[in-house]
């Protein structure tokens, strides 16, 4: 069902959307950005429709509401251990104990990172129960793209046309906005504050400024590949660009001791990076990706291959953040296409000769 409605009817509806849920959106923090008089668009619960940005892409994705930076998962003393729970735990103290569902406001690609997730932490094993229980309580509303925004290549990631897990849709129509409500409970709310439109089908982006081409396969000799030479000397191993990434889902474990003999304190898991140091250091100290072109190769092919080769699709969804973030100005979706034109290469010096690792 669609609707349409103005600034008015919007305010009230966010207003009365955030008595019964949290609100989680992308909004703008004026002056926080890297540079000065550099905005900052990040996700944090809103309670007004004022607060939400709906014409830029998101610095940081939504996913630290389901993978906080920083989870308090128990607490412990000699003798108990007690589970934090609630969304507080998920990266906001003030909410702690709050129980209400929470409403995130995301784009088509992010919509595909949420399955991405769920992939790494509810079908890779056992489920996760920490990531499961904060899961649970999330819904989603789809913020519609009607134009393409830089770096962005979820066109060709098939990325691009939202999947149907989302309540409602939300974007600007003309002067005012327009919705599509495909939970049929919010229907009273939007009739009390917009106007039934037949007309109403999503924005989504049919043309990216970006092309990438992934490659079907990757032969196992192209570990070596030249193509990861360039990042050793221009990645300084900063970890921004797995920061940002809605599909990255890596993290390690500190605890927290509370007293001088370590035996009362809090065990936390704390997002961890692929591409910084000390992320693959083993006992003894050895590491196994030294070099920043290595750890490139490792994240490259995690998230154009590796994944693909466990689930069926590809991790990476196109967008664009890690190209928005680099201080190097090291483009993900040029190191893409470079890996593509080494397998082309290598395609055609063995064709026919040499069997692919699949
Ligand atoms: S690898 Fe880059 S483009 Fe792909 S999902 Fe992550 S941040 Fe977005
Ligand atoms: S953001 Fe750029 S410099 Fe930093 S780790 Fe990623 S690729 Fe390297």
């Amino acid at each position: 069902m669609g609707y349409v409605l103005d600034g008015e009817g919007l305010d009230g509806l966010v207003r009365e959307l955030a008595r019964d849920y949290l609100v989680f959106a992308p909004v703008r923090k004026v002056g926080a950005g890297r540079f000065t008089d550099v905005d900052q668009v990040i996700y944090d619960f809103v309670d007004d429709a004022s607060q939400i940005e709906l014409d830029a892409k998101s610095d940081y994705s939504f996913k630290e509401l389901l993978t906080p930076l920083s989870q308090t998962l128990f607490y412990y003393t000699e003798d108990q251990v007690r589970e934090a729970g609630g969304i507080g735990s998920a990266g906001d103290p003030a909410r702690e104990g709050d129980t209400r569902d929470v409403l995130v406001l995301m784009r088509a690609c992010d919509l595909h990172g949420v399955k991405r997730l769920d992939a790494m932490y509810l079908h890779n094993g056992p489920e996760d129960s920490f990531y499961r229980r904060i899961r649970d309580r999330v819904h989603f509303v789809l913020l519609g793209c009607p134009q393409t925004f830089e770096h962005c290549f979820c066109v060709d990631m098939g990325s691009n046309v939202a999947p149907d897990n989302w309540e409602f849709s939300l974007e600007r129509s003309g002067e005012g906005y327009a919705c599509a409500v495909e939970n049929e409970s919010l229907l009273p709310l939007f009739e009390r504050y917009a106007t039934a439109s037949r007309d109403v089908v999503p924005a989504h982006v049919t043309q990216n400024d970006v092309h990438v081409r992934v490659p079907k396969t990757v032969p196992l000799e192209l570990r070596t590949s030249p193509v990861w030479d360039e990042y050793n000397h221009r990645c300084i191993g900063c970890g921004r660009c797995t920061l940002v990434c809605p599909t990255c889902t890596c993290f390690t474990m500190q605890d927290v001791a509370y007293t001088e003999n370590g035996r009362v304190g809090e065990r936390r898991r704390v997002q961890a990076s692929c591409m910084i140091d000390g992320y693959s250091t083993v006992a003894g100290g050895a590491s196994y990706r030294k070099q920043h072109g290595e750890r490139m190769r490792f994240k490259v092919l995690h998230k154009v291959y590796d994944f693909r080769q466990r689930f069926g699709y590809d991790m990476c969804v196109g967008c664009g953040r890690c190209d928005d973030v680099c201080p190097e100005y090291i483009s993900f979706a040029a190191c893409v296409n470079k890996l593509s034109d080494a397998v082309d290469e290598w395609d055609a010096q063995h064709e026919g000769s040499v069997a692919r690792d699949a």
